[in-house]
């Protein structure tokens, strides 16, 4: 599709009463062009690292619209950058691209057609809702002081990946990205609902594996075995400990073992046993602790029993940490788009993690989450569920929201004023 055929005639004077009425009206109009898209990369889902068709069709709306963009970031990121006419600061619009490994089990038309990979995490919505936010925030270039940069990121459901690769590739430099946006479908609130958070958010997200070594043998002499079964239930249960009894219960914190994998035989003891599981702390003394803590415990289990063991902890995303200005910012654009009543404060932070945090390190940002079910209980299924599936007229409110956003930011950085 060309995205010119589209063409949405900017408004002649840019208050914000008039930008703000402007960017409404044109919804009607690119809601079935955003339906389309999600739906086209809903059926053509990449996993992490391997999103090249999702660029290609990024490209192309962003060709369409005139917009240079920058290909190849990170893997198959792109960015590209919407100039206003006028000098000013930088705000980034970030999107993931990434569908997960999960076979797709609705029965929709537009169902994914990739066995066992499915954009159950909406990512494919996100995608879309920026590429709106471009269709809306293209022809008021002239009406910009200052830039808008699109970051189309891939690989946000691989730790350590996305996010951290674009920011290493450069993305928040040249232009500097003074203050970047970004938000997530939420299954849990209603299409028209948005939810804001002032501060911390989301925990940081870190992996490990365990290895564990004893000495294999027959069941029936165990004295001449290290019975890495034994070392690895002891080892679970004191790892479990940790967080009730070496941290304080006023820095919350997760520790879950995911997986073990030990042994194949019944009459075998296993000389290797192998645990993976998850890390979750709000606070970096939290993420600190636990580690080391975890490195005490499994040097006790181990010396008791005679086993050895390694501990591979891979540091993933930090905490997502909102910048108060901002997030007041976002939720005054929220309530002209959604109206006040449906602009929520997160009740308390979230133990899931999301990578929009390594932008954090580099400007404020703020991260919100947008209502996508409806009565329909197909929209009610939670995030990274096989049937996961949102009210597409979250789409167009997505693209309205991030495009208000942004506007606000530039508008008020202009030296436009706080309210209206
Ligand atoms: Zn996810
Ligand atoms: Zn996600």
């Amino acid at each position: 599709m060309d995205y010119r055929a589209l063409t949405l005639v900017p408004p002649a004077t840019a208050t914000d009463a008039t930008v703000t009425a402007w960017l409404a009206k044109q919804l009607p109009r690119l809601a079935p062009a955003l339906v389309g898209l999600r739906r086209t990369l809903h059926q053509q889902p990449e996993r992490g690292g391997e999103e090249q068709q999702t660029a290609t069709l990024i490209t192309g709306v962003l060709d369409s619209l005139g917009l240079p963009a920058t290909t190849g970031v990170a893997g198959h990121g792109v960015v590209a950058l919407i100039d206003g006419h006028h000098p000013g600061p930088t705000v980034g619009l970030r999107a993931d691209m990434d569908a997960l490994p999960l076979q797709d089990e609705k029965r929709v038309a537009y169902r994914s057609r990739v066995a066992n990979t499915t954009h159950a995490c909406g990512h494919d919505a996100h995608t879309t809702m920026v590429l709106g936010a471009a269709l809306l925030l293209t022809p008021l270039a002239p009406h910009l002081h200052g830039r808008v940069k699109l970051l189309f990121q891939p690989a946000e459901e691989l730790i350590g990946r996305g996010a951290n690769e674009m920011v290493a590739a450069g993305v928040m430099a040249n232009p500097r990205v003074d203050a970047i946006f970004g938000l997530h479908c939420q299954p849990q609130l209603r299409a028209g609902e948005v939810e804001v958070c002032h501060g911390v958010m989301m925990a940081a997200g870190d992996l490990f594996t365990i290895e564990i070594e004893g000495q294999a043998g027959h069941a029936a002499r165990p004295h001449e075995a290290i019975d890495t079964v034994l070392v690895a239930a002891q080892a679970v249960c004191a790892l479990h400990a940790i967080v009730p009894r070496r941290l304080s219960p006023h820095d919350p914190t997760v520790l879950t073992i995911g997986a073990i994998h030990a042994g194949l035989a019944a009459n075998v003891i296993p000389g290797h046993a192998t645990l993976t599981g998850t890390v979750r702390t709000l606070s970096p003394a939290a993420r600190l602790r636990v580690r080391e803590v975890m490195e005490q415990v499994l040097d006790g289990v181990c010396a008791a029993m005679g086993a050895h063991f390694t501990l591979d902890y891979q540091v993933g995303a930090p905490v997502v940490v909102n910048d108060p200005a901002l997030t007041d910012l976002l939720a005054q654009a929220a309530a002209k788009v959604v109206g006040k009543e449906h602009v929520r404060e997160s009740r308390e932070p979230s133990m899931g993690s999301e990578d929009f945090s390594y932008y954090q390190q580099l400007a404020p940002g703020s991260y919100f989450r947008l209502g996508t079910a409806n009565d329909d209980p197909a929209t009610h299924h939670p995030l990274h569920h096989a049937c996961f599936d949102l009210d597409e007229s979250a789409l167009p409110l997505g693209a309205q929201l991030l495009a208000q956003a942004a506007w606000e930011y530039l508008y008020r950085a202009a030296g436009g004023p706080l309210r209206q």
